[in-house]
Order: structure tokens, then sequence, then C-alpha cells
């Protein structure tokens, strides 16, 4: 895989299920709020924050590519 990758979780949107911190442990956590944040905005390309992303039961994760912004997840829809 390629260039790094952008993580945002949107926190307006996160139930705290903890889904994401169960997938990619090294990727989120969850803050006192019980709410996920990424542990960095940056990552080399990662199947574990992907299957986060993919798993996360209210799509609150977007990936996006570091260098350009191209959708990652969710992907661009034809
Ligand atoms: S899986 Fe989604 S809703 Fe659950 S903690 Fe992670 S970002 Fe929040």
């Amino acid at each position: 895989m390629g260039d790094r990758w952008h993580v945002e979780v949107d926190r307006a949107v996160c139930i705290g299920s903890g889904m994401c911190v169960n997938l990619a442990p090294d990727g989120f956590a969850l803050d006192t709020a019980r709410q996920s944040r990424p542990r960095a905005a940056g990552t080399d390309p990662d199947e574990r924050v992907l299957a986060a992303a993919e798993g996360c039961p209210v799509e609150a994760i977007t990936l996006t590519l570091a260098d350009g912004g191209e959708p990652v997840f969710p992907p661009r829809e034809e």
C-alpha cells in the first residue's frame, strides 16, 4: 500500500462503542468521555485501521490520503 493516511474521528458522531479500539488498539483510544481519538493524525496504511473504519457502527471514522486528501474510507461513490 502506498501513501500515508490521515485519520479522523467525528466526535459528534462517535457513540463510544469501542469497536475501533478493539480492532486497532494501536490506532485508536477511548478518552475519559468514552469517545474515540486517533492515537496519531497520520498512519502508514494499516489493515487494522481500515477494518476499524469499516467496522464503526456509525461511520465516525474517516481515512484520507495525507498527501492530496483522496478518500480511502468511506470510498468515493462512483
Ligand atoms: S467504532 Fe466508531 S463509534 Fe465506536 S468508539 Fe470507534 S469511532 Fe466511536
